[in-house]
């Protein structure tokens, strides 16, 4: 099967395209850094099947972060038959910067000139022919996002997977460093190094660490090119400058006259909306505003009207079921089961659907909009004072959906130091996993003040991360940060395709996890709830209560040391979602067919319920992130850490909540 690679800068619109090639549905959105990974699918075109890779989005392909290898390592090494170079036609000077590295490689590559649209919008004009002309690549102009031009673009990639040769670079560095190059190529003869001769020329010139360090270790190399290579090792910098600039000469010389711009730049609506959303004293406010409307908003629609509407089917489907198993004289084993296990705790589960949907479709909106984008650069400031990198941030606005992808976003981090101070602080924000919880709790004891809570939760969680962040970058982690320009996308209009994409894949996220992992969990502690045989099933007497007692001293200070809160809290590092199903289990159990607010109200108080709110958005975070802070960092060590830190400071954050509210005579 043929491969083509998707290779182009963050925000070109390579997953639009990836998606409508395939049918995927990758996540879409309007701001650079949110494919990490590399991401395979499929596509039929003339009977023949075709695989495609969508690479995380790059400006360039030295070595500085791990995108760049992850991109460079797949063209080299698995050698895809095409690469389609996916440019924004409204930025195509940056975009095509990419491009010379890909020439470089010796890459076969085609031009995807996306954005159209929007260029045409601007009356930015292009002759195609000439400029393909120039760089020696075809173009292809499309618009991915109404699936423009994508027919084309397939069938002229076809054709030239189908053709031996490989496109030619043309690039000039300069006599000096062109005769290097030829010399380096010559030295380096017929060895094979798995890569091609002319790129590692190249990237020896430019200093690249680890194409160096690759050729180091191999022995058939001639003394003489050794000796060249440590010639050119002291020039690097020197080196680099002139092949960059060289680069930005060959894209000059291509686009002159082929791409025609309008001469003055009139103010776009992006920048005069941007000079308010984005102003120096306004843009944080509007933030937390914008943040404070959305909760509000998603606790209105979510809860109080489509989540009663659920409820009040899931209590209709209990007595139904009920009354079906006790017609059927089923074992009141199974009925127990069935009643309290199942719809008692993965049934409080899914009544936190809507409100899921509506968060995540508010969501969609900041992110397809452009505002997303914004937020993270008002918040730029805020992070540099602190010691921190601003995407940081951007990671975390990652993390509100999951804090495994969040942190997975991490690696468009440069430096090891701010990568590091990025992962440890994730699991803070807070999840749409813990949604329910918070859900929950609102609904028992502050029914009228839910977006407000919501909002506080979602800040603390915030302030949390930076506080840490700051601690570490003084401690753990010293030394300098790297620079960050956060790129504004112009504003778009949110498609309905991606917001409805962007629901569909948390509430089916969600539904996934219900239906196994906290499932499993309800299951296996209903087993312990009702053991050993002879118990009051859910009593003090049962395993489960016993385990749960052992545990709950040490939540006395925070307010809420019963068993029940304690078992809920313990599942929620299997799953956080679990923690509502668990309380829904022990506390259905109790007595039958109580309501989980009902029982909720009577085991807490105001106060020990924000505690607990506050312990849950805080403590240990689920398996999955826990699992993701070790492949990430590749330590043990680290995921111990993580497990243990988020812990402390979730039991401190809940104690302070409790004591400080006594002490001010709350309760
Ligand atoms: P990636 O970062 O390269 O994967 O880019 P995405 O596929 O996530 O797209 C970034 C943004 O550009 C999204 O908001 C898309 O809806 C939008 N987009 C993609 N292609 C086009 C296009 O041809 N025209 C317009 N106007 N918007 C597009
Ligand atoms: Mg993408």
């Amino acid at each position: 099967m043929n491969t083509i690679a998707l290779v182009g800068n963050p925000n070109s619109g390579k997953t639009t395209l990836f998606n409508a090639l395939t049918g995927a549905n990758q996540h879409v959105g309007n701001w650079p850094g949110v494919t990490v990974e590399k991401k395979e699918g499929k596509f039929n075109f003339d009977g023949n099947t075709y695989k495609i890779v969508d690479l995380p989005g790059t400006y360039s392909l030295g070595a500085y972060s791990e995108d760049e290898m992850v991109a460079r390592d797949y063209i080299i090494k698995d050698n895809p038959d095409i690469v389609i170079n996916i440019v924004d036609a409204t930025n195509i000077e940056r975009n095509l910067y990419l491009t010379t590295q890909l020439l470089e490689m010796g890459a076969k590559v085609i031009i995807a000139l996306n954005m159209m649209d929007e260029a045409k919008a601007r009356n930015i004009s292009f002759n195609i022919d000439k400029l393909s002309k120039k760089l020696g690549v075809p173009i292809v102009p499309i618009v991915a996002s109404k699936k423009e031009g994508l027919d084309n673009l397939v069938k002229k990639s076809v054709d030239m997977i189908k053709k031996s040769e490989s496109t030619k670079t043309n690039i000039s560095y300069g006599k000096d460093i062109d005769e290097e190059i030829d010399n380096l190529k010559n030295l380096m003869g017929n060895i094979d190094l798995n890569y091609p001769s002319h790129w590692i020329a190249i990237k020896l010139l430019e200093g690249d660490e680890y194409v160096h360090e690759l050729i180091s270790n191999n022995h058939d190399l001639s003394s003489e090119f050794v000796n060249v290579m440590d010639k050119v090792k002291d020039n690097t910098e020197d080196y680099e400058l002139k092949i960059v600039d060289k680069r930005y000469e060959f894209i000059d010389n291509a686009i002159n006259k082929n791409v025609i711009r309008p001469e003055i730049k009139a103010e776009t609506t992006t920048d005069k909306i941007d000079r308010i959303l984005t102003h120096k004293w306004f843009g944080l406010p509007i933030f937390a505003l914008i943040m404070f409307v959305m909760f509000q908003l998603t606790f209105l629609i979510g809860e109080d009207i489509l989540g009663e509407l659920v409820a009040g089917g899931m209590e209709a489907l209990g007595e139904t079921v009920g009354s079906f198993l006790e017609s059927h004289n089923a074992s009141e084993m199974l009925t127990a089961f069935i009643s309290d296990g199942i719809i008692g705790g993965l049934g409080a589960v899914f009544e936190f659907v809507p409100l899921i949907m509506i968060m995540y479709m508010f969501m969609g909106i900041l992110e397809d909009s452009g505002y997303m984008a914004r937020a993270a650069y008002v918040m730029d400031r805020i992070m540099k004072s602190l010691g921190l990198h601003g995407k940081t941030f951007v990671s975390m606005l990652v993390s509100f959906g999951c804090n495994v992808p969040g942190i997975m976003s991490t690696r468009t981090l440069d430096s090891k130091k701010d990568r590091m101070i990025a992962i440890l602080i994730n699991p803070f924000i807070s999840c749409g996993a813990r949604l329910p919880i918070y859900s929950v709790f609102i609904s028992a004891f502050f029914p009228h003040k839910g977006g407000l809570i919501l909002f506080f939760l979602y800040f603390l969680g915030i302030a949390v991360a930076l506080l840490m962040g700051k601690i570490f970058s003084k401690t753990l982690f010293k030394g300098e940060s790297s620079y960050f320009i956060m790129e504004l996308p112009p504003y778009r209009i949110p498609t309905l395709k991606n917001i409805l994409r962007n629901m569909w894949d948390k509430v089916w996220g969600f539904l996934k996890r219900a239906g196994t992992v906290i499932f499993a969990v309800v299951t296996a502690l209903w087993v312990l709830a009702v053991l050993p045989f002879g118990v009051e099933p859910y009593s003090e007497a049962s395993i489960l209560a016993r385990i749960g007692s052992f545990i709950a001293p040490i939540f006395k200070p925070a307010g809420f040391g019963t068993w029940q809160a304690s078992v809920g809290l313990f599942a929620g590092i299997v799953a956080k979602e679990a923690v509502v199903a668990t309380l829904g289990m022990v506390y259905a159990g109790v007595e039958e067919g109580a309501k989980l607010i009902t029982a909720i109200q009577g085991a807490f108080t105001p106060l020990t319920a924000m505690s607990f709110m506050v312990m849950t958005l805080l403590y240990t975070p689920c398996a999955a992130v826990i699992g993701t802070v070790r492949k990430e960092t590749n330590s043990h060590k680290w995921a111990l850490f993580t497990t243990i830190y988020t812990f402390v400071v979730g039991w401190i954050g809940a104690v302070l909540v409790f004591q400080i509210g006594k002490l001010l005579g709350f309760s």
